[in-house]
């Protein structure tokens, strides 16, 4: 970043370089909008923890997702974009133009906002989790199954990531178990049945880890799951816990009652359970958000939030397809989006200066914010 940070309006600030950023920075610089592009704590995002991206079109071997997002960046690069190293603490969206406070202390002003800050890994709370990420306990196969190497593994998890997680883990470890919560999952067929073809992976249905054994100079050595008929047996424990009338306790002390624990020796445990929006920046701000965090966008095909001016992409935005080519879709919409709003704003200051320019001499001035 250079002096000029305080006084500099950019036209546009991309908060991400995931590959929802990267693609909304392609189209933004093509517009000669300039765009500068903040890399948060995981720079370009999750599909750099990810191994080969087999369905993004118009790469029919696959594609690494590390290469992919590095060949992104290359692209914008080359039509002007600048990147940034920088997170977002707060925003200002009140005032214009918009401004930026960064974790250094900086701050950026800018006419469009386009939030791309993506998704991070989801937790399942069990105990000692905290104290063991890191230590055994990862929520990237990709960063740290070769340290598992004739380890027996846990994956937590029923979806795709999860699949893909133990799939991973199959060139390291002895085994691979994924511990699910019900009895069907969650994947796509085609990758739960790689799963479920491969020889060193096998299914625990109904389960959930309650506990992790270890600490940080050993690492992991055990978890403890819990296992009931019906699935989720952790919500039976907890709704035990939980007061209730008498016929409702005695069910859900039954329900308890039918959980059962097990302590088994492990060398790892890898979280495959989803992700969560990152958007605790927003939530002092009129940006509307979701009961899930997700930034709402209008309603229709479009990229606008509640706020004018700023603009969502990517996983921030979207619960439900989460894929690498729809970010970069909804990306190069919001680039769009935002070339049309500040088109706009121009051509609506300029009638407003032109009726200035035009009024009679004792009418008051019609008040037009040069900078935004
Ligand atoms: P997901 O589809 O939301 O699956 C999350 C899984 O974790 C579900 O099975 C869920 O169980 C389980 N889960 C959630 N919270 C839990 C908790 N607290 N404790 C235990 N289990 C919990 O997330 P994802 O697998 O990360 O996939 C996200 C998107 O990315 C999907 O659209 C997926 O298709 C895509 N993706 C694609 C690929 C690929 O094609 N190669 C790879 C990875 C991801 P329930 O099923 O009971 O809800």
């Amino acid at each position: 970043m250079n002096e000029d940070t305080n006084t500099l309006v950019h036209d546009v600030v991309i908060v991400g370089s995931g590959v929802a950023g990267l693609s909304a920075a392609v189209y933004a610089a093509r517009a000669d909008l300039e765009p500068l592009v903040l890399e948060g704590p995981e720079p370009g995002g999750q599909l750099t923890l990810t191994t080969d991206v087999e369905n993004f079109l118009g790469f029919p071997e696959g594609v690494g997702g590390m290469e992919l997002i590095q060949r992104g960046k290359e692209q914008a690069g080359r039509f002007g974009a600048e990147f940034v190293h920088g997170t977002v603490e707060d925003v200002t969206l009140d005032d214009r133009p918009l401004e930026l406070s960064l974790s250094n202390g900086e701050k950026l002003r800018t006419r469009a906002l386009i939030v791309a800050t993506g998704a991070s890994a989801r937790l399942v709370g069990a105990e000692n989790e905290d104290e063991l990420m890191g230590y055994g306990v990862s929520t990237c196969a990709t960063c740290d199954g070769a340290f598992h190497r004739g380890d027996d593994v846990l994956v937590i998890g029923g979806g795709d990531s999860a699949m893909e997680e133990a799939l991973f883990l199959t060139k390291f470890a002895d085994s691979v178990t994924i511990v699910h919560r019900r009895d069907e999952l969650r994947a796509s067929e085609v990758m739960a049945e790689r799963a479920r073809d491969h020889d060193a992976v096998s299914f625990r249905w109904n389960t959930e880890l309650l506990e992790i054994q270890g600490s940080q100079d050993e690492g992991v050595t055990g978890a403890t799951l819990v296992s009931h008929p019906d699935g989720y047996p952790k919500q039976k424990l907890e709704a035990s816990a939980a007061h209730g009338d008498v016929a409702d306790q005695a069910a859900k002390t039954r329900d308890a009652g039918e959980v059962e624990r097990e302590t088994v020796d492990v060398g790892g445990i890898f979280y495959g359970v989803g992700h969560v929006p990152n958007t605790d920046f927003l939530e002092e701000t009129p940006v509307e958000l979701a009961d899930t965090g997700h930034v709402e966008t209008r309603e229709g095909m479009t990229t606008e939030t509640t706020v004018e001016g700023v603009f969502a992409a990517g996983d921030v935005m979207d619960p439900d397809y989460r894929q690498a080519i729809t970010s970069a879709g909804t990306g190069s919409m919001a680039a769009l989006d935002a070339e049309n709003w500040l088109d706009k704003r121009a051509a609506e200051r300029e009638v407003a200066t032109e009726q200035d320019q035009h009024a009679e001499p004792d009418a008051a001035p019609i008040e037009v914010d040069a900078s935004d």
